[in-house]
């Protein structure tokens, strides 16, 4: 369904004197009902690799290499106006902060009716239907009364459920959810979770869920890959990437993880994420990494394919010296 091919995404700061390199050479695909968690820090270019595929950057990024093909066309040559088609109709985001997708001066039945208005022609009473149908499958109780209501009259949850609608409302095949559950307490956050896990089984959509939560990409997840300064480090089916990790930044982000009921201290990864206009040289993981060797420093290493689906991009296992 979806094939990303050494997307390079880079911003142009000071007139274009200064380059970040935000995306820079990440590949990955994904199958039809697949989910495919993407995870690293904060501005590993998890966020960006999502803005690039949807034609949504901010006007200092531009996608500069590499390909996008969604069902067969490549995104990165449609014209904004052909990219707003295919957002909402077949590929809609799901966003961090509820309040931010949502207008508060618009009924939730406005919102919610406005994708199936615009793609796909429904009027009338089969528009109402389609929008109790949608609240009722993201559980929102008594949706016929709900759907009169305003943004500022719903809890965080369900909010972040009527989000959930207006990205399903145009019938998309792939929904892209960027840290969808960041703002809702654990309980909320878990049937959120539930819910999403159900309409993918209903609908058949994939789903491309970031995150910095590792607990929810085992939870979530067929796939994951790791991202550090704009790379994919790591990628394969989630229980054979967890239980057997080849990159050392992946094993250091598994180990930080808090275990119940250990008593060990938490492990925190030294240092800083590194600097994306100023990047270290050779693998820019080699300032942080307690497994670096000396051509770590100069060198930068490339993809390697293992098997079972799996790639790491680091010289321990290039070199087949990578322990498990
Ligand atoms: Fe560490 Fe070297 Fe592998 Fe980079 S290439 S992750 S520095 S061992």
């Amino acid at each position: 369904m979806l094939e990303v091919t050494d997307l390079r995404t880079h911003f142009f700061t000071f007139g274009g004197a200064r380059v970040v390199k935000a995306v820079d050479g990440v590949s990955f695909r994904l199958r039809e009902g697949e989910t495919l968690g993407l995870v690293g820090e904060s501005g590993s270019g998890k966020t960006t690799t999502c803005m690039s595929i949807v034609g949504l950057l901010p006007r200092a990024g531009r996608v500069v290499g590499g390909s996008v093909l969604f069902e067969g066309e490549d995104l990165t040559r449609k014209s904004q106006r052909e990219l707003r088609r295919i957002r909402g109709r077949r590929i809609a985001m799901i966003l961090q902060d509820p309040m931010a997708s949502l207008n508060p001066l618009f009924t939730i039945f406005r919102q919610v009716a406005e994708p199936a208005f615009f793609h796909q022609h429904l009027r009338g009473r089969t528009l109402r239907e389609r929008v109790r149908h949608l609240l009722e499958s993201v559980r929102i109780p008594s949706p016929e009364w709900r759907m009169r209501d305003y943004p500022h009259q719903m809890s965080g949850g369900m909010r972040q459920r009527i989000v959930g609608a207006i990205a399903l409302a145009g019938g998309p095949r792939l929904v892209i959810a960027d840290e969808p559950t960041t703002n809702l307490d654990v309980t909320i956050q878990a049937q959120y979770l539930d819910l999403l896990k159900d309409i993918q089984r209903e609908t058949g959509v994939a789903l491309i869920f970031v995150t910095h939560n590792l607990g929810i990409v085992a939870k979530m997840c067929d796939r994951v890959a790791v991202m550090y300064a704009g790379k994919i480090i790591e990628q394969g089916p989630v229980r054979a990437l967890f239980d057997d990790p080849k990159h050392p930044y992946t094993r250091a982000l598994l180990g930080s993880v808090p275990k119940l009921g250990s008593k060990e201290p938490l492990y925190a990864i030294a240092g800083q994420p590194p600097n994306l206009a100023d990047l270290p040289s050779g693998c820019a993981f080699h300032p942080r990494c307690p497994e670096a060797v000396p051509r770590c420093a100069t060198e930068e290493p490339g993809d390697v394919h293992l098997a079972g689906g799996r790639v790491a991009r680091c010289w321990l296992v290039s070199d087949g010296l990578t322990r498990s």
